[in-house]
């Protein structure tokens, strides 16, 4: 059922505390934690608890986490000091999304270049 926890998913077993992460905020629907393999002095992957593959499954099942999602995304970048920051969502293989569970990377702490390749 959409949104229900798979058995599969690595972060879905993040959110359920079987596989460790270093966890910058949580909140009733979100988890921040860091990227294992940080790609700007600030790197947080922001998920839904809930499982959803990508962003466009996440906004159309569940509207008000995905805004969750986004405001969360917003709280660690000024936790962590960044005012200028990027949000990302990798969407589908081709475009680099290798998890799939929605996750929206914050990365800032340095200048960030445009477009990304
Ligand atoms: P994607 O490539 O957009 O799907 O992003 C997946 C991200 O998850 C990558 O940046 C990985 O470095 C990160 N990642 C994979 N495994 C872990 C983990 O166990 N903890 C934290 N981040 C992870």
């Amino acid at each position: 059922m959409a949104g229900e926890p798979q058995d599969d998913c690595l972060f879905c077993k993040i959110v359920a505390k079987e596989i460790p992460a270093t966890v910058v905020r949580e909140t009733e629907t979100t988890l921040a934690f860091r990227d294992i393999n940080p790609q700007a002095p600030t790197h947080v992957l922001v998920i839904p608890k809930a499982h959803y593959a990508d962003a466009a499954a996440l906004a159309a099942g569940d509207p008000a986490a995905a805004a969750d999602v986004l405001r969360e995304a917003g709280e660690v970048a000024a936790q962590e000091g960044a005012d200028s920051y990027r949000i990302v969502f990798n969407t589908g293989a081709g475009a680099g999304q290798t998890v799939f569970h929605t996750h929206a990377h914050v990365l800032g702490g340095r200048g960030l270049q445009w477009p990304p390749g």
